[in-house]
């Protein structure tokens, strides 16, 4: 995709090519059992409140009555997938011999960030206010995956709409921060 090799979050994107080549030479030359899933936005339970992923920043901050800090002005998208979809996938994945991928796991379903941060203060209940703080580097506009072989291979495809499983984050987040 249209990703810059040299950035500042660059040795994340190089980091996932170069595991996917290396799994895959040790599979040609090696007979290595292999799967290769590629892993989009995912969220839910248990996510680390200092993870620094927008919807743990966004719920935590809600919760404590902090700024949501929105970063630019929140029009880009990305596409959330629940965890436990995310899990699901992975586990038909492991379970079939049809295909090696890679493999595309995620929600399709996208959503601006400025709405994500509007429905994460409607489902708290928070007062909290939205700030806008300067765009990382390298930040996609969008994002949102292809899961058309999933479907096909795996007959995989999220249940969990983004209401329900912020319910469930949210909850898990009240209980953690005491809130
Ligand atoms: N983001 C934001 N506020 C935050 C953290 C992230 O507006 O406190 C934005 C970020 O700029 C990006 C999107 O939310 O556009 C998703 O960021 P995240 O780091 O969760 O995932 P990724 O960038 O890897 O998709």
């Amino acid at each position: 995709g249209h990703v810059n090799p040299i950035g500042e979050r660059s040795c994340y994107d190089e980091g996932k090519r170069v595991a996917e080549g290396l799994c895959m030479d040790y599979h040609r030359q090696n007979m290595v059992d292999i799967r290769i899933v590629r892993i989009f936005n995912t969220y839910g339970p248990r996510m680390n409140p200092q993870d620094g992923r927008v919807l743990s920043n966004f719920v935590v901050q809600a919760l404590e009555g902090q700024p949501i800090t929105l970063y630019g002005t929140g029009q880009q998208t990305r596409s959330f997938c629940y965890v436990d979809d995310l899990i699901d996938g992975m586990i038909r994945m492991m379970d079939q011999d049809a295909s090696i991928g890679p493999i595309n796991l995620g929600n399709p379903v996208e959503i601006a960030m400025r709405e994500l941060a509007e429905r994460v203060l409607r489902a708290t209940g928070s007062r909290s206010t939205i700030v806008e703080r300067p765009l990382p580097k390298d930040d996609p506009r969008r994002r949102q995956p292809d899961i058309g072989l999933a479907k096909k291979v795996l007959g995989w495809e999220p249940r969990v709409p983004l209401e329900e499983g912020l319910a469930k984050t949210i909850q898990f987040f009240r209980e953690l921060l005491g809130k």
